[in-house]
């Protein structure tokens, strides 16, 4: 972490958010906390119910995160909307930015948020972390804790034009880019990938925080018509949609919750419209599909799928004989069968030279991509030869973003190929609505002060 972000991140809420907001957004900020908790749980569970009504009537359930120390104080108010579907998440032992704990208090506060919701009885599956605060330190600590899923990494997605805001909005909206770690939006970041176990799947910027308090954008129209933007990027790009609705704002904002549900549902394709924990279900049921590929006669082939009946399977390019196949994305048709023969001009499936090493193939098979090992004098005959000796790069860094290139390229190409697609039952995309609930009253939104502090005292 840079001395520039150690300036970011004091331990003291107040001066946290003076100095991340300014003292005139802190001001405000003190406002609207008085006009969005009360000193009972009725607001927080009345904004709680709407954001889950709203998306019952899409047959969907939202997913929050909350601090399992605020989760002790409210336990029966949590218990009632797991019970109405709702995935509850942990955010925390308390809300603090793991980037400022070591490893050991990393695992410790984990430890300890996880004991609190065993206590309440309610099932956690994944773990989002204040600020989005993640280290590679915490995915070792949520492995090891046995998490299913983290949902921490933040995709930007320019759809606002900043030329609009006043110079002193648009420094706030960049402090928040820095503090949540921004990256960019693109095929590959918009779909979930497993580090190890751990399932990573990616949440999306601007949050309800950027849009009403950064950059005061409040006209629940106008806020949909953003959001439905970035579902139109989602749906082209085939990825996840992560919206992050903090409960707080979900009065003001539940027209343009509806707007985003509007657009999803009026797409030609089907969005999914899921919890996280699904998503991470999802993903590790479609990790075991496999695509077989025998060779028949020259430019036929059968083809044996081995995965569940939910799974998509997709081809272009490709004649499938006997079989009815249904149009889905661009170029791509939708196969029901799993048991088929196809007539193609070179084998449908990806060679992979002998030298490239086997994580690579493994990757492959992650994205749904088949893979074959061949020789270099039969490269020609795949839809498209792979030869990487040093495999995907030797830095996380470099290993994203060759493997952001590798899907870009693969997903783009215009020749024979079979593939599972990213989602279930022929969607084309999908959205998942969660929500951190940082406080449910005004005491929890001030008592955060004292905790934050007691917990955060080992700075790296
Ligand atoms: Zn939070």
């Amino acid at each position: 972490m840079s001395s520039q972000n150690e300036e970011i991140y004091p331990m003291n809420l107040v001066s946290f958010s003076i100095k991340t907001k300014g003292p005139g957004n802190f001001a405000r900020r003190l406002r609207t906390v008085f006009t969005r908790f009360g000193f009972t749980e009725a607001r927080t569970r009345h904004a709680l119910h709407t954001i889950i009504d709203c998306l019952a009537s899409y047959h969907a359930s939202p997913t929050f995160f909350i601090p399992a120390i605020v989760l002790r104080r409210h336990p029966s108010l949590l218990a009632r909307i797991a019970t109405r579907g709702s995935e509850i998440g942990i955010h925390g032992y308390v809300h603090n930015d793991y980037r400022h704990l070591s490893v050991y208090e990393q695992f410790k506060q984990t430890q300890q948020a996880i004991s609190v919701f065993k206590e309440t009885h309610i099932p956690y599956a994944g773990f989002r972390n204040p600020y989005l605060g993640w280290t590679q330190e915490s995915l070792r600590v949520f492995t090891r804790l046995g998490f299913q899923y983290e949902s921490n990494e933040a995709v930007l997605h320019n759809v606002i034009d900043l030329a609009h805001f006043s110079p002193s909005l648009r420094t706030g909206y960049a402090k928040s880019l820095q503090l949540f770690q921004a990256i960019p939006s693109n095929i590959y970041t918009l779909r979930p990938h497993f580090e190890g176990t751990l399932l990573r799947i990616p949440t999306s910027i601007p949050d309800d925080e950027m849009l009403f308090d950064r950059l005061r954008i409040t006209n629940p129209a106008e806020v949909g018509c953003i959001w439905s933007r970035v579902m139109e990027h989602v749906y082209d790009l085939g990825g996840l949609y992560t919206l992050n609705l903090h409960p707080e704002r979900a009065i003001p904002c539940r027209k343009a919750l509806d707007i985003l549900l509007s657009f999803a549902t009026s797409r030609p394709l089907p969005i999914w419209i899921v919890t996280l924990q699904e998503i991470a279900q999802w993903w590790n049921e479609r990790s075991q599909f496999r695509l077989h590929i025998t060779p028949l006669t020259p430019g036929r082939w059968h083809i044996a799928a081995a995965c569940t009946s939910r799974a998509t399977l997709l081809a272009r390019h490709i004649t499938v004989e006997d079989q009815t196949t249904q149009p889905w994305h661009a170029t791509d048709v939708c196969i029901p069968s799993r048991n088929f023969s196809v007539e193609a001009a070179r084998c449908p499936c990806i060679g992979v030279s002998l030298q490239t090493p086997q994580s690579v193939v493994d990757f492959l098979y992650e994205q749904g991509y088949p893979a074959q090992r061949c020789l270099p004098e039969d490269a020609h005959t795949y839809a498209y030869y792979l030869d990487l000796p040093g495999g995907t790069g030797t830095t996380c860094k470099e290993r994203a973003q060759q493997k952001s290139v590798l899907v870009q390229h693969i997903e783009q190409l215009q020749v024979p190929l079979l593939r599972f697609a990213c989602w279930p039952n022929a969607n084309r995309a999908a959205l998942a609505i969660s929500g951190d609930i940082d406080s449910v009253t005004i005491q929890d939104f001030f008592l955060r002060i004292l905790e934050v502090r007691q917990h955060t005292r080992q700075v790296r």
